[in-house]
């Protein structure tokens, strides 16, 4: 069992503030998601943005209970997003800062790249992106069509291609876009593109649930991208490209599972306390949802603490993602069953939430790569079990 300690509670007790401001807007920003920008005043949102940047580079990280915390370690991570998911994971989605490219730069870039980047987004609140699904499917990640070219006065690349389901597209200033500069699976390679550049266009795309995340579609026509915005170019050739993104997904799988958890956990608090009087049959229902979303929590905290300690051993990390978009799922689906007939209509939260739970299913890959990998994990003794 793994219980926080006081620096550790201390920022899940900070995380919980911020995430009750985040539940007070949760429904209007699912309405507008194109207008997220009126709430860069709640800390919530403008704190973020400044961090889960490198300590080098942010001299502003969160203080909370004596400690300081720049949200770079996955524990912590882990820790502060379960609390802003069950705030609304939708807002979290959406708010400014670097959330995924932050770790792809700080894993795969030179010295100069970090300080452009980690500066960009320090500056003021900007959105970022993270741009690998193509329309032609996700899971296969070393499968992507858009191309990377040298261009032929040597002064950089050119950018080609087309990226969907990409969180904050239409918001971001700059972000990174995974592509292609030969056939083969070192030849896949990330670069830093800002969004403003000619030849780049982005829309919204329209889903069910996580609405505020704002997923778009990228369109890359010709894109002028320097020669030094070529991440990973001071590494060798194992060592950048898939090698950087397979870490960079490995680090950030335990915080999605947290994000899960934290939606989970929203809907069974509100059953909680929206049914302060229970049958037999129901206390016993419910306090099984409760075990399985503690269960998947510390599972969760243990994958955290194996990614922190070697961020290429993903195998709990992909466990604990995978038990979590079904515990988020479930646990979501079950909350209105307390409430009768009718409580979707009336529980507008309950409803949102069942929404978003199966969009956790979709991010960092769904449950049956997240098996796939499990299974590799098991081979190799790598998951406690024999
Ligand atoms: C809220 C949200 C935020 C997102 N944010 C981003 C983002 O910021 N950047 C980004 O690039 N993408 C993002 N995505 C996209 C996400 O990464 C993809 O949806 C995901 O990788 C799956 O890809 P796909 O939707 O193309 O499905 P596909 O890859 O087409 O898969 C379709 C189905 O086939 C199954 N399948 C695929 N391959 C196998 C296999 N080998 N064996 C067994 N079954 C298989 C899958 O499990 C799935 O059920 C986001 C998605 C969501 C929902």
């Amino acid at each position: 069992m793994i219980e926080l300690e006081g620096r550790l509670s201390a920022l899940r007790d900070h995380a919980r503030a911020w995430a009750d401001s985040l539940r007070d807007h949760a429904l209007e920003a699912d309405r507008h998601p194109d207008s997220l920008d009126r709430y860069l005043d709640l800390p919530a949102f403008s704190r973020l943005a400044s961090l889960q940047i490198p300590p080098e580079y942010n001299d502003d990280p969160l203080e909370a209970g004596g400690h300081r915390f720049y949200l770079m370690d996955p524990l912590e991570r882990v820790v502060c997003f379960e609390e802003l998911a069950r705030g609304d994971l939708g807002m979290l989605l959406g708010a400014p800062g670097a959330p995924m490219a932050g770790v792809l730069v700080a894993e795969l870039g030179d010295d100069a790249q970090k300080e452009w980047f980690f500066e960009y987004v320090r500056k003021r609140p900007v959105w970022t992106f993270f741009g690998l699904t193509e329309p032609a499917g996700g899971s296969a990640a070393l499968d992507l069509k858009t191309t990377l070219t040298a261009r032929p006065d040597g002064a950089g690349w050119l950018l080609e291609g087309a990226k969907r389901h990409v969180g904050n597209a239409t918001r971001a200033d700059v972000g990174v876009i995974f592509a292609r500069t030969g056939t083969g699976p070192l030849s896949v390679r990330a670069v830093l593109v800002e969004t403003r550049s000619p030849g780049f266009t982005a829309t919204p795309v329209d889903t069910l649930g996580l609405r505020a995340a704002r997923l778009g579609e990228i369109t890359l026509d010709s894109v002028e991208v320097p020669a030094e915005r070529l991440l990973g170019r001071h590494l060798t050739s194992t060592r950048r490209g898939m090698w950087g993104w397979l870490r960079t997904f490995n680090l950030l799988r335990p915080t999605v599972a947290a994000m899960g958890i934290g939606v989970a956990q929203a809907a069974y608090d509100y059953v909680l306390t929206g049914r302060r009087v229970l049958r037999q049959d129901e206390r016993i229902r419910l306090a099984g949802m409760g075990q399985r979303i503690e269960a998947v929590r510390q599972l969760t905290r243990r994958a955290a603490m194996a990614v922190a300690a070697d961020p290429s051993d993903g195998y709990l990390a992909s466990a604990a993602k995978m038990r979590a978009a079904r515990v988020a799922e479930e646990v979501t689906m079950s909350a209105p069953e307390f409430f009768g007939p009718g409580a979707l209509l009336e529980h507008p939260l309950l409803e949102k939430w069942a929404r978003d739970a199966r969009g956790i299913e979709y991010m960092e890959g769904t449950t049956n790569v997240q098996r796939l990998n499990v299974f590799a994990g098991l081979g190799r003794g790598k998951l406690g079990i024999d």
